[in-house]
């Protein structure tokens, strides 16, 4: 791509032109259409130059363009149809600092116009570099007939309830509803003006509101590691307003303490028999206190888009036409790394870095080993404790260095925090001997800044 397409906003910019002849109305036509201010110098121009300058649509300087004429203009056109005095106007302009066409010259130009498909707001640009004219025109023709000249009205009227359409859930339902606007009740109404299109599409509005969005909210919110100060200001907010919490397992009793106090709260982690929710309820109970009409907060540990199963439990809002936000939340492997005075990623060791999962529905997950067995390679492994040996013999298998350093970081960013060094081939030993009860993040490829013995031992004397 020799050019790269912009939309320039022009909106009381200067846009000049040097030329009086047809060359010239040609391209004033296009600039007359935008909002900028045009001037044109020329010393004998054509009637049809001199009546908009009469009506006002542009400024007329009637002498060639000289030195010192230009300064602040955002482009300029030389369109003299003359090749010298194109190249003296041009480099008048260059000399300025200001970006030049020259009409019918690609090569000495700096910016050349699309051909344009004109449904203001809707503008479609079709440039060929130069190479096909023929085609440009074939696919201009093309849409012209494609899209209905009423097109940028019904976009004008639709840019203008843009805030009102805020009333509708993000997500499918919004999109459903400027579907039904531009596809169906947009075109039966376009013939009719502006006024009709905005009746049609405020009635279009207040069918979709009020038949079949529903009541209530669903903030998926990131409850970060486990210290309640890693908690974003969103999520408190949230916290504060909700009337109903639905958590994790492994969200934090300090955070559980945040919510408002006469928020219902519910423990998603478990049933009364200690075993896993099942998903479906989760997102069942999700939906069903939505529908009531209250501010629901599903509060995730970390960040609700790592390994949350939070794609479900969306998938069941949008299902139950059931509006929602997501509240990011600082990930496991951010505040882990943050213990051990490293970083994810550094120069010259690793421009990448993976977040894995120990486990996933078909039990051990399947990574891409010889990937993670290069020297160098970081990656984050989430519920990784019971994968500690599959992984270590599926990264040796693979040819990885046996002293790769292992770190565990158990109850990242909370009081009982613990960092055990390890190396692969000491990681099932030290885990056993670590007796891991909280949740745990394992990084390949990383050893805390504290040499490992030093901290192994130190966690000996703790464990003693
Ligand atoms: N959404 C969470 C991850 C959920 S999966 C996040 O972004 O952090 C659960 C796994 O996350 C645990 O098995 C453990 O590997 C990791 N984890 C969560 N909280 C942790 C903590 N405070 N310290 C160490 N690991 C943690």
């Amino acid at each position: 791509m020799q050019h790269y397409p912009v939309f320039l906003s022009v909106k009381g910019q200067r846009i000049a032109l040097s030329g009086g002849g047809e060359a010239a109305v040609a391209k004033l036509r296009l600039l007359l259409k935008t909002e900028a201010e045009i001037v044109v110098y020329a010393a004998d121009p054509v009637a049809e130059i001199q009546d908009w300058a009469a009506q006002g649509k542009l400024s007329l300087v009637q002498r060639a363009l000289a030195a010192g004429d230009l300064s602040s203009e955002v482009l300029f056109y030389a369109a003299d149809e003359d090749h010298a005095e194109d190249a003296r106007t041009a480099a008048i302009a260059q000399d300025a600092g200001v970006l030049v066409n020259i009409v019918d010259n690609l090569e000495d130009s700096q910016f050349i116009t699309p051909a344009i498909v004109d449904r203001d707001p809707v503008t479609v640009a079709i440039g060929t570099e130069g190479a096909a004219p023929v085609l440009a025109r074939a696919i201009k023709a093309d849409l012209e007939e494609r899209l209905s000249p009423n097109l940028g009205m019904l976009a004008r009227v639709g840019k203008s309830f843009r805030k009102a359409v805020d009333a509708l859930p993000f997500g499918r339902a919004r999109r459903d509803f400027w579907a039904d606007y531009y596809f169906k009740s947009g075109p039966r109404v376009e013939t009719q003006g502006e006024g009709a299109a905005a009746q049609a599409l405020d009635e279009l509005l207040f069918q979709h509101v009020y038949a079949d969005a529903q009541p209530g909210h669903v903030a998926f919110v990131g409850a970060g590691p486990g210290d309640p100060e890693l908690l974003t200001l969103k999520a408190r907010k949230a916290l504060d307003a909700a009337d109903v919490v639905i958590y994790d397992r492994l969200v934090a009793p300090e955070i559980l303490e945040l919510a408002r106090r006469e928020a219902k709260l519910i423990d998603a982690g478990k049933t009364p028999y200690g075993q896993h929710t099942p998903q479906e309820h989760i997102n069942g109970l999700i939906v069903e206190h939505a529908l009531q009409g209250h501010l629901v907060v599903r509060l995730k540990s970390g960040d609700p888009t790592v390994f949350g199963r939070l794609d479900e439990e969306l998938d069941a809002c949008d299902a139950a036409r059931v509006a929602y936000t997501v509240v990011p939340g600082i990930t496991a492997a951010s505040a882990a790394v943050a213990s051990i005075g490293q970083s994810l990623t550094k120069r010259g060791r690793n421009a990448s870095v993976r977040f894995l999962t120990g486990h996933d529905v078909d039990g051990f997950a399947d990574h891409d080993w010889s990937d993670l067995a290069a020297p160098g390679a970081v990656a984050a492994v989430y519920m990784g404790k019971k994968a500690a040996r599959f992984m270590q013999g599926r990264l040796i298998m693979h040819g990885a260095d046996p002293f790769t350093p292992i770190t565990i970081v158990e109850n990242a960013s909370r009081a009982d925090q613990r960092v055990i060094g390890s190396t692969l081939t000491t990681l099932p030993q030290d885990l056993a001997d670590a007796h891991l009860t909280g949740p745990a993040l394992t990084f390949i490829g990383l050893s805390p800044r504290r040499a490992a013995a030093t901290l192994t031992k130190f966690q000996q004397q703790e464990l003693a």
